[in-house]
């Protein structure tokens, strides 16, 4: 048969195969196996490679726009000198996700700014990039989420037990009524020791009593989230105000500067 007949009966196959990076490569892939004259294996493998390459892009991209998240950094943006009570062996430990394997939780407490929010984050994007399915929300979302629509909430519930990996953030900037905080410790029941929550929350553990109608729906809820887990506390700083601040004293030795000038 004529190469250029072989070629568009290949690329029909592989389009109906839905081998679609194949297709898009197979060109460059052919004319390079036989610039190195690689044997057929070489040039199968090579080509699978890409393919499968591109599948898991294409994976961990959709993973990552159903998450929902926030903003996208990685603890390779996370300024460990600046916040010295995060021990970085500790977050190495979390980034190999035996957590998420084991359906453990993992609690990120301290006041604003300090990198809650980041960790959580970096810690869903390394989950997707490993294959797990993960999902962002805040406490407020959730709550929201849950009173709105016409379903039962059970139904309504189901996006935040499917995800392997559950962040649920801002947890204590506001309390819960009744029906809200059933409604949580529903959710934290169903997802126990099969889906890991990373939850982020201002309040120490002694403070969430005051954040739920009842002490003992708090225990409850805390009874199962901290079973299996792992807890940061995290003190320090806020990195939001540092920047604030580093530019506040610049702003006055810009003014100290421009003074002198002027008494010249
Ligand atoms: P919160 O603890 O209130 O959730 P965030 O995690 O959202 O705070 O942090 C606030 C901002 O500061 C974010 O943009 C985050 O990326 C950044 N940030 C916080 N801590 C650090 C750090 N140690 N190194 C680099 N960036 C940080
Ligand atoms: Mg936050």
């Amino acid at each position: 048969m004529q190469p250029v007949l072989v070629e568009e009966g290949v690329r029909a196959g592989l389009e109906r195969l839905r081998l679609r990076r194949m297709d898009e490569v197979l060109g460059r892939v052919c004319e390079e196996a036989s610039r190195k004259e690689a044997s057929y294996l070489d040039f199968l493998q090579q080509l699978l490679e890409e393919e499968q390459t591109a599948r898991y892009e294409r994976n961990v991209e959709w993973k990552t726009r159903l998450a929902g998240l926030p903003y996208h950094k990685t603890m390779a943006d996370f300024d460990y000198s600046f916040q010295k009570s995060v021990d970085k062996r500790q977050i190495a430990e979390l980034l190999t996700l035996r957590f998420v394997e084991n359906g453990e939780n993992v609690l990120l407490l301290g006041p604003p700014g300090v990198g809650k929010t980041h960790i959580a984050v970096a810690l869903a994007k390394e989950a997707i990039a490993k294959g797990y399915s993960a999902y962002f929300v805040t406490m407020q979302r959730l709550v929201d989420y849950l009173s709105e629509g016409s379903e039962p909430v059970s139904t309504r519930m189901r996006i935040f037990l499917r995800p392997k990996l559950l962040v649920i953030d801002e947890v204590g900037y506001l309390p819960l009524e009744r029906l809200a905080a059933n409604w949580f410790f529903e959710l934290v029941s169903r997802r126990y020791e099969k889906g890991s929550i990373v939850l982020t929350s201002n309040k120490s553990y002694g403070e969430w009593a005051s954040l739920f109608p009842e002490v003992a729906i708090a225990s409850a809820i805390l009874d199962r989230l901290l079973h299996h887990s792992t807890t940061i506390n995290i003190r320090g700083e806020s990195y939001r105000l540092k920047d604030k601040r580093k530019a506040g004293l610049f702003n006055r030795l810009e003014t100290v500067e421009v003074g002198q000038d002027g008494e010249k």
